[in-house]
């Protein structure tokens, strides 16, 4: 991946940084410390993982509380919240002080658990989701999303910043960053679902997935746009119509399983597309816009 990395300052809150889980991503965040010239010591599981970052002045910790005592920003990014608790529960005692980041993947409980169980042991908590793959860290584009205290990350915004240009404070309320992580990912494989689709339709007709790519690509813009409507309708309550009826939603539809059944393409997506569809406008719902159908995810809050 190209592009010019982030630049970023040195925040009061900051001084020395400790990198906890060396994997794919754990390599990336601490790399990028060290480009910002951060202070940074690491720690693994397993040892031998550290070698390229030493190399590049990172100091390897001998063990996990040499490690806590040697950062006053403690960024975690294992397999699991799990994980977490496994190597930080015998050494919570030197927590105090300290602010913990955990950019491990989660659930929006596990996270508000997690940060609660930093404050038992006197340390500031973040819980943070990576928007990106390890080799988009460090780069203007990249997002990540933190919740947790305003002033604890104003404290180390510009070290947090290093990591991603589109580094972000969500909410004081800390399952927020993941409850959004969950989301995006849900739209993604959303997305995704339907590319690969669409893709197995037109190869079946002799267009490789490459040509139609840029239509696919220029399309998920315009789909941005449509979005929009969605949610000022979803926030408003209002569903009438401005731009396509859940009727006019129905014949393409049916097209788009009548030419993946005549190909033997899976139909299942467009099929459950039609069964919203066909549901609403039972109901009477036929000239809404299609953010009706959030009745279909959330039964019984219309
Ligand atoms: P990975 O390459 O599989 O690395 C997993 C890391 O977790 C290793 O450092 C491993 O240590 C450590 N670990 C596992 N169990 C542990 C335990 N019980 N105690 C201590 N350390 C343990 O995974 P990754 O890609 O770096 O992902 C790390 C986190 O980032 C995950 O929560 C993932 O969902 C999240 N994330 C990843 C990406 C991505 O694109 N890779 C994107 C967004 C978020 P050992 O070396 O000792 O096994």
């Amino acid at each position: 991946m190209g592009g010019t990395r982030t630049d970023a300052g040195t925040d009061s809150g900051t001084s020395t940084v400790t990198v906890f889980g060396l994997g794919l991503m754990g390599q990336a965040l601490a790399s990028a410390m060290l480009v910002g010239d951060r202070e940074t010591t690491v720690w693994n599981r397993t040892p031998g993982r550290a070698d390229a970052l030493v190399e590049r002045g990172a100091r390897e910790a001998a063990d996990v509380r040499r490690a806590v005592e040697a950062g006053d920003l403690l960024i975690v990014c294992v397999r699991d919240y799990r994980a977490v608790r496994e190597f930080l529960d015998p050494v919570a005692d030197a927590l105090s002080g300290r602010t913990v980041v955990n950019l491990t993947s989660g659930s929006s409980a596990e996270a508000r658990e997690m940060a609660a169980w930093a404050a038992g042991h006197g340390a500031a908590y973040l819980d943070g989701a990576i928007m990106m793959t390890p080799p988009g860290i460090g780069l203007p584009d990249t997002v990540l999303l933190y919740a947790g205290p305003a002033d604890v990350f104003a404290a180390h915004e510009d070290t947090l910043r290093l990591l991603g240009g589109g580094t972000t404070h969500l909410s004081e309320d800390t399952g927020i960053a993941s409850l959004y992580d969950v989301a995006l990912l849900g739209i993604m494989w959303g997305s995704l679902n339907g590319f690969v689709h669409a893709a197995a339709l037109l190869a079946a007709d002799g267009v490789t997935a490459k040509e139609f790519l840029p239509f696919a690509t220029s399309w998920l813009g315009a789909i941005g746009v449509f979005t929009g409507v969605v949610a000022d309708q979803v926030d408003s309550g209002d569903f009438a119509a401005v731009d396509a009826s859940l009727a006019s939603h129905l014949s393409p539809v049916e097209h788009l399983i009548d030419e993946s059944r005549a190909r033997g393409i899976d139909a299942s997506l467009p099929e459950f597309t039609r069964g919203l569809l066909t549901a609403a406008i039972a109901r009477g719902q036929s000239g809404d816009g299609y953010a009706r159908l959030i009745e279909h995810f959330r039964p019984g809050q219309a």
